[in-house]
């Protein structure tokens, strides 16, 4: 798949370029070939207009006639009566040359001879209008120069394809490197989010069939198998609705809508609410909550961080542990720590809880019931309100989610 689309990118850049090139250079071509047909032309207009028939204006001074440019002068019955200095054919060949260019009915043209093409321009003499002047040049060194002009000119033209070819593929792995990453990451994402999904309902296919072979039994009796089905389903219900808030937020739909807000109480709500669960665990929970922390912000899912992170300190931390929670405003932020004294995080874990789906140990998570997204949703709502979230741990020890937002402050009018 990206090798297709990175040799469609590159050929399609390639083209382009090679177009625009193609464009430019033939530009200069013309305007090269017209520059000199120009120059010739005034050469040839020159010599003919100087009635003294020997010498152009330009050269009498200096230098003599230039040997691509001649003129033969003929009577009106076509024999020759003069001819320009420089000319060393034979009679032959010039009188060829004067009915060649005599068959051809304009003035200024071009003729063909044995392979030498010529330009002519036929002008009458001023004072004796018996007398017909041909102006001569040969072109040959002319096209050989544009010649040699389109053979550079294709050279660099293959050239510049070459390299523009190569840097477009240079360029083209270079652009598709984030794109390949993030189809990389959807595609594991889907497969993950599948494999979460494949066990809790094998769970439940097993549950309800064991219910089903038994179906004189009552109600009551086949609670156990029932619950077990109830408890899966919630499972799944809440990895659907994680799924969910993760695909939102990656395809950038989520707006959230963000209001002021006391964050202190909500901290304390989200904490009453684990109380009893703590309680139950042996596990003790205490708050240092700074008051009137008035806070800018989605306050559902503010409530959501602190429950993610609450909820993970609740699984991971064995009875007799203490859970702390504190919220403090320092300048213009508040920070929000989450610590326990429970199983701790190995190092090499640290810096790979956040990402989603990862579980420092699968087994042992999957039975607390984790999915290994929660974090990563704490981090989503961490950076809609952008901020920061870091973790200390020491395995065995404890751990210690430690969050930065930064507060917008209330505009008193
Ligand atoms: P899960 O649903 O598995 O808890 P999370 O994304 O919330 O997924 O956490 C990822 C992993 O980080 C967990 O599987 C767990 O191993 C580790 N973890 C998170 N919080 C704690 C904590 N307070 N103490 C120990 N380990 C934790």
């Amino acid at each position: 798949m990206f090798n297709g689309l990175r040799l469609k990118l590159t050929l399609t850049n390639t083209i382009v370029t090679g177009l625009i090139f193609l464009f430019l250079l033939s530009g200069v071509y013309i305007v090269m070939q017209h520059s000199i047909s120009n120059q010739s032309e005034k050469m040839m207009r020159a010599i003919a207009s100087n009635d003294r028939f020997r010498y152009s204006p330009f050269i009498t001074r200096a230098r003599p006639l230039d040997p691509n440019y001649f003129f033969v002068v003929v009577d009106s019955v076509g024999n020759i009566v003069d001819t320009s200095p420089n000319l060393t054919n034979s009679h032959e060949e010039i009188y060829a040359l004067v009915d060649k260019t005599m068959e051809v009915g304009q003035d200024f043209s071009y003729i063909k001879i044995d392979g030498v093409s010529f330009r002519f321009l036929k002008s009458y003499s001023n004072f004796r209008n018996d007398l017909l002047k041909i102006v001569f040049y040969n072109t040959q060194p002319e096209s050989q120069m544009l010649k040699k002009l389109l053979t550079v000119i294709v050279t660099i033209g293959i050239i510049t394809v070459l390299i523009t070819f190569l840097a477009s593929l240079f360029m083209a792995n270079r652009a598709l490197i984030p794109v390949r990453q993030s189809w990389e990451r959807q595609r594991d994402f889907v497969a993950d989010a599948s494999h979460e999904l494949r066990t809790p309902l094998a769970v439940v296919q097993t549950n309800l069939e064991l219910v089903m072979s038994n179906k004189e039994d009552t109600v009551e009796n086949q609670l156990h198998w029932l619950e077990n089905i109830k408890a899966e389903n919630a499972r799944m219900t809440k990895l659907v609705n994680d799924l969910l808030f993760i695909a939102r937020s990656d395809a950038g739909e989520s707006q959230v809508e963000k209001a002021y807000f006391p964050l202190d109480i909500i901290c304390k709500e989200t904490i009453i609410s684990f109380k009893l669960l703590c309680d139950g665990n042996n596990v003790n929970i205490i708050d240092d909550i700074e008051h009137d922390v008035n806070f800018y912000g989605n306050e559902t899912r503010i409530k959501q961080l602190i429950t993610i992170l609450l909820d993970n300190a609740v699984k991971y931390t064995p009875s007799g542990g203490q859970i702390k929670v504190s919220l403090k405003q320092i300048d213009t932020n508040v920070e929000i720590n989450v610590s326990d004294t429970g199983l701790g995080i190995p190092k090499e874990h640290l810096n790979k809880i956040f990402e989603r789906f990862y579980r420092v140990d699968s087994s042992r998570s999957s039975t607390s019931g984790g999915t290994g997204l929660g974090l990563s949703i704490a981090k989503i709502i961490v950076n809609e309100h952008h901020g920061h979230i870091s973790v200390n741990s020491v395995s065995g020890q404890g751990s210690c989610f430690h969050i930065t937002l930064p507060l917008k402050k209330k505009t008193h009018h």
